[in-house]
Parts: C-alpha cells; structure tokens; sequence
C-alpha cells in the first residue's frame, strides 16, 4: 500500500522538535512541508518589518533542517491549500493552533472548506502551556488578574506537557509549484539595516536551543533579581523565539524546572506565565489591540503631538533612559523589559501620546511583535488594561536609570555623545552644571537634545487627565 500523503502547514512553530502536529503527521504518513505568507487576512495586523525580517532568516533555517523541502506560498491559504490538495491528491492536514482572532477566523473557515469536501483537519497545541479555555475561574469565566490566573489556574491545572522529540526518518516531499525560494516572499528590506540587526541573533531551532542553554547556565541564577537590569545578561532573550515557534514554551518551562527548586525558576516560568495571561486576554477579548479593556479609558483626553512622538520613536527626547530604550530598539529590535515599561510609560503618561502608537510602533520595530502579548502589555501601560498598573504609577526615567542602571553601561552604550558625563548627570544631563558638560564635551540642545517634556509639569499634568477618567467612575 502507498504511503498516504498529508500536509503540515508550519505557522508559528517554525521547529522540528516538540512540534505536536509535525510528530502526528509524521506518523505513518509522506509529509508536503508548507509555510503560507498570509498578508491578505492579517489586513492591518500584517507582521512589521523587523518581524518579516526575522521570518526571512527563520524559514531559511527550517528549510535546511528539512534538507530544502519546504515548499513555499504566498496568497490566501484556502485558496493555496485548495489548489494543492486538488493537484497533489492529497487527503489530510495537520497544523498546530494559532490564537490571535484574525487567525482563528481564517482557520475555522477554512478547517470548514476542508472538512465539507471530504479532507481530514487535524489541528493541536504547539505554541502554549495552557490553552485559554482550558483555565477558567470556578464560575467559568476567565481570570482578569494574573495572580491568581497563574498560581490558583495555571498552577494547579494539569503540568504543561512533556517535550516531544523530533519525528525521526522525516518522509518529505515538496511541490513543484512552490516560489522558487525564501527570497520569492520579500521579505527582506530594501535598506540593508537587517544586516547589522542580525548580528544580534542566532535565528533558527537551533540558535533558540542554543539561547535557552545558555541563559539556563549562565543567566537564570540571577534572573528574579537581575531581570531589571538591562545592561545584564540575566534574562532569557527567547521571546522572538517563541513567537515565531522556534522553540516551544514547553521546552523551556521542562528545562528549566529540570534545573531544581528555586526563586530564580520560578519567576522565570511565571513570566512564561504573562505569556500565556497575554493569549487568555486576547482571546477573550479579540479587540484588546484596539479597544480598551476598560471603557472608562475611551475618554482620556490625549494630546495629539506628531513631532513629540518622532522625537520618541527615534530616541531624541532629551531623557537618556528613554532614548536607550528606542535606540535599542531600533538597533537590535528588541528592547529590554524594564525599559518597555519605562518608554512607554513615557509615551502615555508623560507625553500623553494614545498608547495605540506605542503599539504600532513596537509592532513595526520588535523581533519579538506579538499581538497578545504586545497589546496586553501596552493596555498595562497605559492602565486601561486587565490587571493593569494603576494610572498613577508613572515611571520616573530618571530614577529609573539611577536605580536599574546604576553605573550607567546601558545609557553609555546607546547615547555615546554623553557618555563622558559622570553618573551624577548622566541620566539628567539637563540638571548638569556647565563646567561638568563641558569637561564631558556636551552641548546640551546641539549634541544631545534639550528635554522635550519637563517631567515633574507632565507628571502633574497626567496625574490631571486621570481625575477626568475618575469623574467618570464617579
Ligand atoms: P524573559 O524575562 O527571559 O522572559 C521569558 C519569556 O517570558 C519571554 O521570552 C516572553 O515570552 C515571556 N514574557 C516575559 N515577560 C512578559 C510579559 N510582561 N508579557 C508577556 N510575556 C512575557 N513580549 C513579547 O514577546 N512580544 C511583544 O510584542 C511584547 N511587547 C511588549 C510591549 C511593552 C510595552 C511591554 C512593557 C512589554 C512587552 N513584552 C512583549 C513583554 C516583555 O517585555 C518581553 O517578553 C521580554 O522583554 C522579552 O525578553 P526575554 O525573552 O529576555 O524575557
């Protein structure tokens, strides 16, 4: 008997190991490998630039590892699918689930297509340690708060799955109306600011493998602790990794604990934990990267400065901390957590800018743009979120450098025309007495901007607009 031909249509879970779908279809089965570029049903959640980049150099990296036999598309997936399974004779599919709603829709109609002309669909979890349906309150609707969504539902829900090993004797086959290659997507920019981007990264199943090994031996020890710290080498630096499936959550949740009982384990997988909060709150809410989750927020009266908000996306707005944080971005496409928080606190509250271009912006820049996680983070921000940072909690980025990077090695690297100031000045450069910006070399408005905003009147004045919004509760 001939052996039945399926497809496996990769996703986000550009792997070979601890892919559930990969592992079913391989059972038994001559796979079709298919990745599909999908810009016609993501509309304006298309992927930005640094996450097509990131794509680019992934793919590559699963097609060697599927020795050139990924076979690859472009264009609405029912219609690719279709059209292959009709030339190809083929029966059945396997994918692993998505969760964004854009992706859902798509997938439930076409899983429906399939089904009604005869075609197998079997669909799995590959991407999260607990599915968002699978934890809920006791009176069956989801948690809003993280605390105790981790520690009461996740917890002490079913343990995450085991990692599954890598399906062996792969039997693959490609399609010969594939694009030619990778290339064929364009998914690279015209201007090269990729190459020195890459240099940041080790993209692929292995160099995710390879990250996850290395923080777990030299990093995870002082993460609860040192995870604040940006110019540390304490966190894990997996996310775009993750989002895109390079390596599963399980994965590293098995390796980590594997690690022993200790602080440092466990506020890692807690924050693996946000991951997955994130997931619950799209997916109970599929307008969270538009709407606020509390309506009260629908009111806030927002500034509408354009040069304000170039001048933070391109990190010359007069605050070091700050403008780290989006030259790092910029630079790298990742940014380090406690400065996400400080930058775009910054953003909402400072400078009053809607949180929606803090958003945008991160998902046109990151590596690591997800939707889930990016919205959720940003609704937290911006306080009109589930379980969000109270609207009064505005980050001073001034003494957020002080404390979190105290001997200035973050600032020095990404704002290097001041980093002859000492550290006295060097997160208020503005407060300096001219002999120092002298002996720094430092002319304040012509080297280094004059702060656009003045932080204590914009505290107050966001401190103000937020008594509009408790007017409302009133
Ligand atoms: P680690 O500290 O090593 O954490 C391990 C993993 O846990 C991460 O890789 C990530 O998958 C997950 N994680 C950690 N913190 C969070 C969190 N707060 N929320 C959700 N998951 C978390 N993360 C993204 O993956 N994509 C985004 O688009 C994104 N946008 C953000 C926007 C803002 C404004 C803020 C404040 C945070 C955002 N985050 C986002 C969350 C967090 O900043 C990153 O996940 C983290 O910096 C990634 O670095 P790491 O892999 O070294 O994290």
């Amino acid at each position: 008997m001939n052996t039945p031909k399926v497809i496996h249509w990769f996703r986000q879970d550009l792997r070979l190991s601890d892919n559930p779908a990969l592992f079913e279809a391989a059972k038994n089965s001559s796979i079709l490998p298919i990745y599909i570029l999908d810009d016609i049903n993501s509309k304006e959640l298309a992927m930005g630039e640094a996450s097509r980049f990131w794509l680019h150099h992934s793919l590559n990296s699963l097609n060697k590892s599927l020795d050139q036999n990924l076979s690859i598309y472009s264009g609405d997936p029912i219609t690719v699918i279709l059209d292959i399974i009709d030339r190809l004779d083929i029966k059945e599919i396997f994918w692993n689930r998505c969760y964004e709603p854009w992706r859902i829709n798509r997938d439930t109609h076409i899983k429906k297509e399939l089904e009604s002309k005869g075609i197998k669909v079997n669909t799995l979890n590959g991407s999260l340690l607990w599915e968002p349906w699978t934890i809920k309150k006791g009176d069956g609707t989801p948690y809003k708060v993280f605390t105790p969504y981790f520690r009461k539902g996740c917890l002490l829900s079913d343990e995450p799955r085991k990692p599954i090993s890598t399906p062996i004797n792969l039997d693959l086959f490609n399609d010969n109306n594939s694009l030619k290659d990778i290339n064929a997507l364009s998914l690279l920019p015209s201007t090269k600011w990729d190459i020195k981007m890459k240099s940041f990264w080790n993209i692929g199943e292995l160099g995710a493998n390879n990250r996850l090994t290395e923080f777990l031996n030299n990093g995870v020890e002082n993460y609860k602790e040192g995870r604040n710290i940006p110019s540390k080498p304490f966190v894990s630096r997996l996310s775009p990794h993750l989002h895109f499936g390079e390596i599963s959550p399980n994965q590293a949740w098995h390796a980590a604990q594997k690690k022993g009982d200790d602080n440092n384990i466990d506020h890692f997988c807690s924050e693996l934990g946000w991951r997955e909060f994130s997931y619950t709150q799209l997916y109970f809410n599929p307008e969270l990267p538009k709407k606020n989750l509390q309506p009260k927020f629908d009111l806030f009266p927002w500034d509408k400065d354009e040069k304000k908000l170039i001048a933070w996306q391109k990190g010359q707005t007069g605050i070091p901390m700050v403008d780290a944080g989006m030259r790092e971005l910029w630079l790298t496409g990742a940014m380090h957590n406690r400065v996400r928080m400080v930058v775009g606190s910054f953003l909402v509250k400072n400078l009053l800018l809607h949180w929606h271009h803090g958003e945008r912006w991160f998902w046109d820049c990151l590596v690591d743009a997800d939707l889930a996680s990016n919205s959720a983070s940003w609704q937290w921000i911006a306080g009109c979120g589930a379980d969000a940072a109270p609207y009064f909690r505005i980050f001073n980025p001034v003494t957020q450098g002080q404390k979190f990077d105290s001997d200035g090695e973050y600032i020095r690297k990404y704002i290097p025309e001041i980093s002859e100031l000492p550290n006295k000045y060097l997160f208020n450069p503005w407060e300096a007495p001219q002999e120092e910006l002298d002996r720094a070399g430092v002319v304040i408005g012509k080297d280094y901007p004059n702060p656009i905003i003045d932080l204590k009147l914009s505290r107050q004045n966001a401190l103000e607009a937020f008594k509009t919004l408790k007017k409302v509760d009133d």
